[in-house]
């Protein structure tokens, strides 16, 4: 079974890169930003308020580990077709949404829900015998600092930038600002610069097809 570890900052291409990566050599595929954004939605559907300075965090983790604990969230690792779904629903749309991406660093940032999450992925990983691609911010360094390849994709910010918000004006629902959410993030997890062993692969100037080659090849 083979692990292939991705992270970096939002952004820069990891989900469809690590998806199109699964598919082509018919791995499972595991979006962990995909759990912190259910598992945030969860907390807000719970009436926990993630807007003040001082949020519960102790009610956070409590209901984060019971999301995961009650097999209320699922994921499905189908690189075609992969899906988050909270009590049967299918909420891969609603954990993209402005609203949760905004709160998410709050809930990600709280050490006891990464204890949980971290857990719970490490168990997915080690579940899986055709071997998977994981992504995440800190999936090379803490979630499985022993996979056989782990790379840091990254690209200049600007480029970043105009990815995420493709036609969306600037300062529009649709342009979130991401630098504001990678400083948060970065305070609790370290995807900026490569760890010891991780290839750095700066995709600012590679097209998708470009960024795949290089990681086929890797
Ligand atoms: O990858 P994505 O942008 O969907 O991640 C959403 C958020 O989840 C990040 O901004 C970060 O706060 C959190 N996250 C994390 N650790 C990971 C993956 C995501 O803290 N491994």
């Amino acid at each position: 079974m083979i692990t292939v570890a991705i992270d970096g900052p939002a952004g820069v291409g990891k989900s469809s890169t690590s998806r199109a990566l699964a598919k082509h050599f018919g791995l499972a595929y595991l979006d962990t930003g995909a759990m912190y954004r259910a598992v945030t939605l969860w907390c807000m559907d719970r009436g926990l308020d993630l807007d003040t300075d001082q949020p519960d965090q102790e009610a956070i983790t409590e209901a984060v580990a019971d999301s995961i604990t009650g097999g209320h969230l699922v994921m499905g690792l189908d690189p075609e077709h992969p899906t988050v779904s909270l009590d049967n629903r299918d909420v891969d749309e609603a954990i993209r949404s402005t609203r949760v991406s905004e709160h998410v660093s709050v809930v990600s940032s709280i050490p006891a829900v990464r204890h949980v999450l971290i857990a719970a992925q490490r168990a997915i990983i080690a579940d899986q015998d055709r071997g998977v691609v994981a992504e995440g911010r800190d999936i090379t360094t803490v979630v499985a600092p022993d996979a056989q390849v782990r790379v840091l994709l990254t690209a200049r910010e600007e480029v970043r930038q105009a990815r995420r918000c493709g036609q969306a004006q600037s300062g529009s629902a649709g342009a979130e600002d991401l630098a504001a959410r990678d400083a948060r993030d970065s305070k609790v997890t370290s995807f900026m610069s490569a760890a010891d062993g991780v290839t750095t692969v700066d995709n600012s100037d590679l097209t998708f097809e470009q960024t795949q080659k290089v990681l086929i090849d890797l």
